[in-house]
């Protein structure tokens, strides 16, 4: 007999559990039938695939058994079971990463932290908040030695060797005295109903009533021990749509997220004629808290002809629809189809983009409330996708959103076009990482006078990457204001004799700067700043930040352009001043103030201090 500490995190999560997790106790039912149910899908897709557990008489099952003399409950299934390192590992530690986040991510809100359960893979433990003590009685399919698993949840469990006949684990549950409801036939079936009516095997249930026989004084009161099946055991994705209403498809979808949340949307397809396969899918209302995490975990399970074979493939889908929950049977694959074929499978691969295209097109349908919702959650995956996938590039910039110079809230480019100048046919933007910065930019200016939209790209790490790889939508083509002239009313002929004018100030400015632009030259593209840098649009570099992050590299910095406002009197004035030390000065404070406007850094921080001051003791 060994006695064992749990993992620390576990003691946290423990008393939580039974502290804080108190209002939607009855979900430790369904997590702990999940867990059967997925015991007996990886056994039965061994005695399928594995001549060693071929077997004909096996069949599937739950047994869910009340006792209430004992106050007990027991949720026993013959399906793969555990052994004493499975214990270990599975019971006595969390191996994922989840528990610390999850621990971290809870709101104290008792009921969203209970829906945060099962996100994290911690579905078990939810059996203290109404357990007293725990024994899980468990043998491996193929092993010979049972074990048993016993803890009161308070921080010490043990682990024993003991004899069981069959392979599969049972779970004996001793209830606190306060839970009592849960020795309700009626509760428990209703839980059941509520939560794994589709779970795809039988679950059933036994308990004892009162029955009485004969009448008056002769009447004999006994209990009868009674078996009941508590739930449907179809896989609801078998079902044709006609006989599911919406109501099945969100019960379903709570067992499949273990939540309690409804769905933003979910679609179910069966395609038939060629290849055949059935998809069930759902958007969930909210981000799964792993989304940005590089070991996200994936929610798409993948069948064959109902046979249940994975739910870890990352490739099921494409990375950037991670956030999809669902379901893929398919009746061509080889049941013993392994990993490595899985990658390269043409059937699959046929599934993914059929599958990759339904969801698109069901994002793309959702209207007011979820459309913002979707946009508020996924926005930013959506991203991804344009940048990552080609085939769907369209349908993706149908649904993408951004920010606007002239609209208040999100905007898409469908919105933009129908506003725009549909001679020019040119979509005009600025990216960044700073939504602040980007909106003060003195290169709007132009724009702002000329009533052009521009939108605002400022999520960070992403537009700027994103953003030049778009190139088209529709016929409209995409173009950063920071690299291309601005729209005024002065003619090329008109530019032409204010930048003669000022060539003997702009030949200054460049001389001091030195290599730190590649020119200076005078602008129209502004109002009330003096000054601002712009993109060489010429330069090779420009506009290949995307393939710069493809390659995981930084980008090489390009040369600026430092552009000169001729209607400003700081540059009217500069023009004309001669103090070649006061002239000096000016023009760096030009380019460093420029530079700050567009979220860059000065090149010497304390020299720009320093000029300042040396300026404005002058002018003082
Ligand atoms: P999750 O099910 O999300 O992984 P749990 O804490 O509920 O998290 O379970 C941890 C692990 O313990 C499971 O992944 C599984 O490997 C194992 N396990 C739990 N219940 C059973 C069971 N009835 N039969 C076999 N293995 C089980």
């Amino acid at each position: 007999m060994a006695k064992h500490q749990f993992q620390t995190e576990i003691g946290q999560l423990l008393k939580l559990m039974t502290h804080s997790l108190y209002s939607n106790k009855e979900i430790f039912i369904r997590e702990l039938i999940s867990n059967s149910s997925d015991a007996i899908d990886k056994f039965n897709y061994m005695q399928l695939t594995d001549e060693a557990f071929k077997s004909d008489s096996w069949i599937g099952e739950i047994n869910v058994k009340i006792d209430d003399e004992d106050n007990s409950l027991t949720i026993s299934d013959n399906g793969l079971g555990m052994n004493e390192e499975d214990l270990m590992n599975n019971l006595g530690t969390i191996a994922k990463s989840g528990t610390k986040s999850f621990v971290e991510s809870l709101t104290g809100d008792a009921k969203k932290d209970s829906n945060l359960i099962g996100q994290f893979g911690v579905g078990f433990y939810s059996v203290f908040m109404v357990s007293e003590n725990v024994d899980v009685i468990t043998k491996k399919a193929g092993e010979d030695q049972a074990f048993m698993f016993s803890t009161d949840g308070s921080g010490e469990f043990e682990i024993k060797p003991v004899t069981k006949d069959a392979h599969g684990t049972v779970i004996y549950i001793k209830l606190k005295e306060d839970e009592k409801e849960f020795l309700s036939k009626w509760k428990v079936q209703e839980v059941i109903k509520k939560y794994s009516n589709h779970i795809a095997y039988p679950i059933m249930m036994h308990f004892s009533e009162d029955e009485t026989t004969g009448e008056g004084d002769d009447a004999v009161t006994t209990k009868v021990k009674k078996s009941e099946q508590a739930n449907a055991a179809t896989a609801l994705w078998t079902l044709s749509k006609s006989e599911l209403k919406k109501e099945d498809y969100i019960e379903f979808y709570k067992t499949l997220s273990h939540g309690d949340d409804e769905p933003l949307t979910y679609l179910h397809n069966k395609v038939e004629g060629g290849q055949e396969f059935t998809t069930l899918f759902y958007i969930p209302k909210t981000a799964p808290m792993d989304l940005y995490r590089a070991d996200y975990q994936s929610h798409v399970k993948l069948y064959v002809k109902r046979v249940f074979i994975t739910d870890d493939d990352k490739e099921l889908l494409p990375t950037y629809l991670r956030f999809v929950k669902g379901i893929i049977d398919s009746e061509d694959l080889p049941l013993n189809v392994s990993r490595e074929i899985l990658q390269e499978n043409r059937i699959l691969a046929n599934i993914k983009q059929n599958a990759t295209k339904k969801i698109l097109q069901a994002i793309k349908k959702l209207k007011d409330d979820d459309a913002v919702t979707f946009i508020e959650q996924y926005n930013k995956v959506i991203k991804e996708g344009i940048f990552q996938d080609h085939t769907n590039k369209d349908l993706l910039l149908d649904i993408v959103k951004y920010k606007s110079s002239t609209e208040e809230g999100m905007v898409s480019f469908a919105d933009y076009v129908s506003r725009g100048d549909s001679e020019k046919k040119e979509i005009y933007y600025i990216a960044g990482e700073d939504e602040k910065v980007l909106r003060n930019s003195p290169l709007l200016e132009a724009y702002k006078k000329a009533n052009i939209e521009v939108l605002i790209m400022a999520d960070k790490e992403i537009d700027a990457i994103v953003a030049p790889s778009i190139g088209q939508y529709k016929e409209w083509s995409f173009k950063d204001i920071t690299t291309i002239d601005a729209p005024d009313s002065k003619s090329d002929e008109e530019k032409e004799v204010i930048s003669k004018e000022f060539k003997s100030l702009t030949d200054r400015l460049a001389e001091v700067l030195g290599d730190e632009v590649k020119e200076v030259k005078t602008t129209s593209r502004l109002t009330t700043s003096p000054s601002c840098v712009v993109k060489d649009a010429s330069d090779p570099m420009a506009g290949m930040a995307h393939m710069f992050a493809q390659m995981g590299q930084e980008m090489p910095e390009t040369p600026l352009i430092l552009e000169v406002n001729p209607d400003h009197a700081m540059i009217q004035k500069l023009d004309k001043l001669e103090n070649k030390s006061t002239f000096s000065d000016m023009a760096w404070i030009l380019l460093d103030s420029a530079k700050l406007s567009e979220g860059l850094e000065p090149k010497d921080k304390s020299s720009f201090s320093a000029r300042i001051a040396r300026v404005a003791t002058e002018a003082l």
